[in-house]
């Protein structure tokens, strides 16, 4: 009833390197791609099943048996809950819509489950140091769980980052470093300043872990849908970890024979001012190009080339996907219907992913008989700015 993991992977088809999970790591040292976590799955179905589930602790490390093995550094993270929409449902027009309510997590969004996840290894590992770019809330998220750890934490964000964001990291104690530009340009910052300081990167699949963390969003579903799946689910996208991260769920479930082979139709919502992956999806290229100017209320999915493009892109096309974008105008607009028909306060990113089910139910490309999840990817109380102008508008 422990930890499987046997290696690490690089995750390019091309490469596919084997790497031992004993040290430090972030990308293939061959091909510079991510890397990925691998499991001995048939010794953990022996133990990981849902009756074994039902007598474990309501946080995203009971699924320990594909997590990594270390005592976990944790808030509470997971086990978010999964709210019936119904007055939402009807206005859209379809019979079955669920939201996922991320902002629920320590720190008010799903950044929680991947940093838990990776501060745990870090802290196993011996690292001092963890440095970040984030785009908002994966900056908070690890500056919690590096107090909760013990470590040293230095965040890079943009200087308009939302103000609760950038309050949170200076109270958790982090070296916050506000730079004018993006996040791509707080990601150079960063991997130009680790070596020097003997910093460890956290930065988005420069980092193995992360994603074990945010794949467990696919394993509560299955188990909030009690061993099925639902039929679509929409993610708003910036780095993909979560998409990605389902989408390996749902392969190590199939594996360990606790679900079938059908999937859900995984939907990527990106807004309008940022959306590289709907243009890669539209072309039905393999890759994204990096998006010029990005500018979006979203923060999160403020992200020009996401370095695990070509994963996202692979994910959405096995699965009989879509990319949609939605200005700011809809996403918000989204948010305040959410707000008044549900009670959700969501984050810009949630209002995305509603924005896009509207779209795609008016395109008849989900049907009214489908079950679909929502994803709701943070708090919208940390984006107060975002807040107050939607409601003065
Ligand atoms: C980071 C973030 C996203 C994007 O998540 P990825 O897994 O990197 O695509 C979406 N919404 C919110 C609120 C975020 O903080």
């Amino acid at each position: 009833m422990s930890s499987t993991l046997t290696h690490l992977q690089c995750s390019r088809p091309t490469c596919g390197k084997v790497l031992d999970h004993t040290t430090p790591r972030n990308l293939c040292p061959e091909c510079h791609g991510p890397l990925l976590a691998r499991y001995d799955l048939d010794a953990a179905r022996r133990t990981l099943t849902r009756e074994a589930l039902a007598t474990r602790p309501a946080s995203m490390w009971r699924y320990r048996e594909v997590l990594p093995p270390a005592p976990p550094v944790s808030l509470g993270e997971g086990m978010t809950p999964l709210v019936r929409a119904n007055r939402l449902a009807h206005q859209i027009g379809i019979d079955r819509l669920y939201i996922k309510d991320e902002g629920q997590n320590p720190t008010a969004s799903f950044k929680a489950r991947g940093l838990s996840a990776a501060v745990t290894m870090a802290k196993a590992l011996g690292i001092d140091t963890i440095a970040l770019p984030t785009a908002g809330n994966a900056g908070g998220a690890a500056a919690a769980y590096a107090a909760r750890a013990g470590l040293h934490c230095v965040v890079a964000m943009p200087s308009d980052t939302p103000g609760a964001i950038v309050l949170e990291c200076r109270a958790f104690g982090a070296d916050v470093r506000l730079i004018d530009g993006l996040i791509s340009d707080c990601g150079a910052f960063i991997a130009q300043q680790a070596p020097t300081h003997g910093w460890y990167e956290v930065s988005t699949l420069k980092e193995p872990y992360r994603i074990e963390g945010k794949k467990t969003m696919g394993y509560e579903l299955w188990e909030d849908f009690e061993g099925a799946l639902p039929d679509v689910i929409v993610y708003p996208t910036g780095g993909g970890v979560g998409l990605i991260g389902m989408w390996k769920a749902f392969e190590e479930l199939e594996a360990m024979g606790l679900t079938g082979s059908k999937r859900p139709r995984m939907i990527a919502a990106q807004a309008a001012g940022c959306a590289p992956i709907v243009r890669a999806f539209d072309r039905r290229a393999p890759a994204a190009e990096a998006w010029p100017d990005a500018a979006t209320v979203a923060a999160g999915l403020r992200v020009p080339k996401p370095l695990g493009d070509f994963l996202i892109l692979a994910d959405l096309y096995a699965s009989g996907g879509q990319a949609v974008a939605v200005d700011d105008g809809a996403l918000m607009a989204a948010c305040r219907e959410m707000a008044r028909l549900e009670g959700i306060l969501a984050a810009p990113e949630g209002g995305a992913g509603l924005a896009a089910i509207q779209q795609l139910v008016a395109r008849g490309q989900i049907g009214r008989g489908e079950s679909v999840v929502l994803f709701n990817t943070g708090s919208g109380y940390k984006y107060l700015e975002a807040w107050q102008a939607a409601l003065a508008g």
